[in-house]
């Protein structure tokens, strides 16, 4: 327990420094962005050199989510999602980043999912993550199965399916944890922050997985918030 506190006040002190600092990181990236745009227009043809760029800071953009919305106190406020929309968006951020091609994506979607109560940016955070890590456990390319379905009446469920390395057993148990991470260049964050993010949407998360076949990701999301909006 009180292990846990300390871990507990850790976070919320990389949280407030990292919301801080994201924060004025934020605003020079955009004017950055902005002018690698302006150049793309003005010498197109040259090179891929500038959709490089661009990527790297949208990646650098994405990192920032992550750091940003540990341990500092929010205040949700739940607005009804589209979950196939939130997929397919996903996939097509996911698309223009696998620019050999080498994953297949795959979704099994059933037809009338009600709309959920949630936070469609935070939902497309979780979902960008688990997806960017399926597309790691295959260096090699391969496919990934994106299915979401209703429950039951008061619940929806998202699979995130992969053919990856799998994860190693006695991994599975830290691969939540802040910063844990098997990857050269991993920051340790993305399913952290996503556990959080479902966490505050009153739902669940679980990993199967086998090493060397691959990792199915289940979620399950209420489809109405009771108390909508949620203080920290
Ligand atoms: P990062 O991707 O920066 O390493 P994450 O929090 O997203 O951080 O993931 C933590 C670790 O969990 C990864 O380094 C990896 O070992 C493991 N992991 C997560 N998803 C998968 C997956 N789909 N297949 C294999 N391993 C995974
Ligand atoms: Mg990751």
């Amino acid at each position: 327990v009180h292990e846990e506190l300390r871990q507990k006040e850790r976070l919320a002190i990389i949280g407030q420094m990292s919301a801080a600092i994201g924060h004025e990181i934020r605003n020079p990236m955009a004017s950055l962005k902005g002018f690698i745009q302006l150049q793309r227009e003005q010498y197109p043809n040259t090179n891929d050199y500038y959709s490089i760029m661009i990527q790297e800071i949208d990646r650098i953009d994405s990192i920032i989510d992550d750091l940003m919305y540990i341990g500092k106190p929010r205040v949700i406020q739940f607005n009804k999602g589209d979950i196939k929309e939130i997929i397919n968006y996903t996939i097509s951020i996911a698309k223009q980043q696998d620019e050999e091609n080498r994953i297949v994506f795959e979704t099994k979607i059933e037809d009338a999912i009600p709309e959920i109560d949630c936070v469609e940016k935070r939902l497309k955070q979780v979902l960008i993550n688990l997806i960017k890590n399926a597309i790691e456990a295959m260096p090699e390319g391969g496919r990934i199965t994106i299915s979401a379905g209703v429950l039951d009446r008061t619940k929806v469920w998202l699979t995130i399916e992969d053919e990856g390395d799998g994860i190693k057993e006695e991994n599975i148990a830290n691969i939540s944890l802040p910063f844990f991470t098997t990857k050269k260049n991993g920051t340790g964050l993305g399913l952290m922050v996503s556990e959080q993010i479902i966490k505050d949407h009153n739902g669940s998360i679980k990993f199967e997985s086998t090493e060397k076949k691959g990792t199915k990701v289940i979620v399950e999301l209420p489809i109405v918030q009771i108390n909508k909006k949620i203080n920290h």
